[in-house]
């Protein structure tokens, strides 16, 4: 079972790293070594970092994209629920896509009360393709997203009764636009928690729900 996105290199992790075969994205200059040890890592710079990185850095950032193989820039992207400027965080976003572009490689986004900012932007940059990880966004913008190339990523948000909005977009949603996730839990049986959840949402076996969500991000991040 694919976890398609755990942060394993972060602290108190160690129980959920054993297992786990994961997509580990960075936030940014300070894991861009850290994460590389893990076989599917990928590089890129959190919206809630940007205020600590340079333009610099955004070279630098490039520059380890086209010498080190991850399998995707990330995790970028906007979110408006935090104190930092929007211009900024546009930028480094912006900047994170053309990097993806240029180099065709899928990008790790988290999008928080931002996505039509995030839909805007990706529709200028209609080559690039990747995760919405941890969606919360509405079944129009799931949809969008969808026709956009793009797959939707779910964890233990899903299985909170108060999320009637999320728990119904993903009833919804085809299951090849599905991959699922823990981020920063570190609670190994979450991943199997979010596939059983989803499995009951759309009435399919949970095992076949599982072959399909590691089949998608095999064929997103071109896993081997
Ligand atoms: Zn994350």
């Amino acid at each position: 079972m694919i976890n398609s996105h755990a942060h394993l290199d972060f602290e108190n992790m160690h129980s959920i790293a054993q297992n786990a075969v994961a997509i580990v994205p960075s936030i940014g200059k300070q894991n861009w070594t850290d994460v590389q040890m893990y076989p599917y890592f990928a590089l890129g710079i959190h919206p809630w970092m940007v205020d600590q990185h340079t333009q610099q850095e955004l070279d630098y950032l490039e520059y380890l994209v086209k010498c080190n193989n991850p399998v995707a820039i990330g995790e970028c992207g906007l979110d408006y629920t935090k104190d930092i400027d929007k211009d900024m965080q546009i930028h480094f976003f912006v900047s994170q896509l053309e990097i993806a572009e240029k180099y065709k490689m899928p990008v790790i986004i988290h999008s928080v009360k931002a996505t039509e900012d995030v839909i805007f932007l990706l529709k200028k940059h209609p080559k690039v393709v990747g995760e919405i990880h941890g969606f919360s966004g509405s079944q129009q913008q799931a949809e969008k997203l969808i026709g956009m190339g793009f797959k939707l990523g779910f964890g233990m948000q899903i299985t909170n009764p108060k999320s009637s909005k999320l728990r119904s977009v993903v009833k919804n949603l085809p299951i090849g636009s599905i991959l699922i996730e823990t981020d920063d839990h570190i609670n190994p049986d979450d991943l199997n928690i979010v596939a059983q959840e989803i499995s009951q949402l759309k009435q399919i076996p949970v095992e076949e729900l599982i072959q399909q969500c590691d089949n998608n991000a095999i064929s997103l991040f071109e896993l081997r």
